[in-house]
């Protein structure tokens, strides 16, 4: 019998996991095991239920777009528990000299589609204005070499744009800075558009004008969840899996080429494996692979990571009708705060919190800030209320504050990435049985990380001569 290791029970290694359990069901003859170092799984994926609020300590949703946590979602049987976020809401703020400002309408991630909404906006100012009219006329340009997000922006929008809208977003997204990260890797089809058609504007209302046709209908929301949170999904997916394959609290100390496979040392044994998927971060990969290959290790260690900081704060009935309308605010550097944005959780996911309650998230660190991590809960909620009281004048004091610090969990995608990625699998595939999933490579949200951790699954199963064992596995999946 095969037996296969993985190591890391985030949402990558749980992929990885139902993929091989999924396998095994089918009649496979083959063995995993999934070690964990936490004392529970999931990773930064955790729900907690607090005065009625379903609060979220990490991801709360993922992009409907990006299909492959939503299809793990129905394979798990949680089709009737999926939810899209209030898109009726959807209005995002970003705070300008200390005052919230509507971003305006038609402008898609950062490319303006309609002229009106942008040309009364004070978001902008006539500058960057007269720059956006001015890009709809830019030629098509040969693709160069990779450059960071904030430089292919400022050559179309100017560097205002950069401040107030693209290093917010990607704070939020990335925990990461607009000026390190790699256009090609987090924004890969504004190179692709630059390319084909110049302007940025005139691509994205050419893709918006083919996919109208090719999908007529009501749009879908932006956003999916779980009714009651992500915590379902990890708690799904333990559930399908046997409790022998799981080992929690059994941090993975070393790895070892032995024998065509390879021998993992965990808590106190040594068991050697056929292959391996190494689904925890990409700097506890370059440790445990820096024996086996100390330039895989290298490459991999050059990955960077930041930390994040997320507290919910639960209010009262008076709050929710003070509070502003839409999803929450987004925070420039520019603006001098500590606090990258806040959802108002009440708005996005209305049933996430009792109809005479407020609930807000607020995020801190990422790459502006990671010696956040170092204060207390008490002195971090000080921070974010003294914040809230100069953005919102909200002063009241809350029902409950909850502080969830996720020290290097944020992959930063910077300039070059996508290259270091080709020289990491060059080297991987030195190593057969050697898979790596996990939000480092190519996708950090939950859905690209679901799919990493199926793919690693299959590379697995490749290695150890499994791969096409069950073809009917796939329709079988999808029943
Ligand atoms: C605050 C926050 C908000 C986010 N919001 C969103 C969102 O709204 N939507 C979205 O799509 N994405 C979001 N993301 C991103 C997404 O949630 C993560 O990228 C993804 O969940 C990472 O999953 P993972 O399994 O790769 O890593 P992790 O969740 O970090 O799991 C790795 C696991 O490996 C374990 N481990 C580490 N070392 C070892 C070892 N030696 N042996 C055994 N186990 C080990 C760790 O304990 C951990 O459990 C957010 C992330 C954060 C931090």
């Amino acid at each position: 019998m095969k037996r296969i290791a993985i190591i890391g029970g985030g949402i990558s290694g749980l992929s990885a996991a139902f993929a091989l359990e999924q396998h095994r069901r089918a009649g496979t003859s083959l063995e995993y095991v999934l070690f964990e170092s936490g004392p529970r799984l999931g990773g930064v994926l955790l729900t907690e239920h607090v005065d009625g609020c379903v609060v979220e300590a990490g991801p709360d949703s993922f992009l409907t777009e990006k299909p492959w946590a939503a299809d793990l979602c129905r394979q798990l049987g949680l089709a009737d528990q999926m939810i899209g976020s209030n898109d009726a809401e959807r209005k995002t703020y970003i705070l300008r000299k200390g005052r919230l400002v509507t971003i305006p309408d038609g402008l898609m991630f950062l490319v303006p589609t309609k002229i009106l909404p942008v040309v009364f906006s004070r978001l902008f100012s006539l500058r960057t204005k007269l720059r956006m009219a001015r890009e709809w006329f830019h030629s098509p340009r040969p693709a160069e070499a990779d450059e960071s997000v904030a430089s292919l922006v400022t050559r179309h929008y100017g560097d205002e744009m950069v401040d107030r809208l693209a290093d917010p977003m990607l704070s939020g997204i990335y925990g990461g800075e607009a000026s390190q990260l790699s256009v090609r890797a987090v924004l890969p089809r504004f190179a692709e558009m630059e390319t084909q058609h110049g302007s940025l504007g005139r691509a994205m209302l050419a893709a918006r004008h083919r996919s109208g046709r090719a999908a007529p209908g009501p749009a879908k929301p932006l956003f999916t969840s779980l009714f009651d949170g992500m915590q379902q999904l990890v708690d799904a997916l333990i559930a399908h899996l046997p409790a022998s394959s799981l080992r929690l609290n059994t941090a993975v100390k070393t790895v070892q080429p032995q024998d065509h496979g390879w021998l993992v040392a965990a808590g106190s044994k040594a068991e050697r494996f056929d292959a391996m998927v190494v689904a925890a971060s990409s700097s506890v990969a370059a440790a445990l692979l820096q024996t086996a290959n100390a330039e895989l290790a290298s490459e991999l260690h050059s990955i960077k990571y930041t930390s994040s900081v997320t507290v919910a704060l639960g209010y009262g009935q008076d709050v929710r009708s003070a509070l502003p309308p839409g999803f929450g605010f987004l925070v420039p550097r520019s603006e001098g705060k500590r606090m990258l944005a806040s959802t108002f959780v009440h708005n996005k996911f209305p049933h996430r919190a009792p109809p005479d309650r407020a609930l807000l998230r607020c995020f801190l660190g990422g790459a502006r800030e990671e010696r956040i991590l170092q204060l207390s809960d008490d002195g971090i909620v000080r921070i974010v209320r003294e914040e809230l009281r100069q953005i919102l004048g909200l002063t009241a004091e809350p029902h409950f504050a909850r502080v969830y610090r996720w020290k290097a969990a944020m992959a930063q995608y910077n300039v070059g990435h996508l290259e270091r990625l080709a020289r990491i699998e060059h080297l991987r595939r030195q190593w057969p049985g050697l898979s790596l999933a996990g939000n480092a490579y190519r996708g950090i949200g939950v859905p690209d990380c679901v799919r990493s951790g199926k793919e690693a699954a299959d590379q697995a199963l490749a290695a150890v001569g499994l791969a096409q064992s069950n073809p009917q596995l796939i329709a079988s999946q999808d029943a």
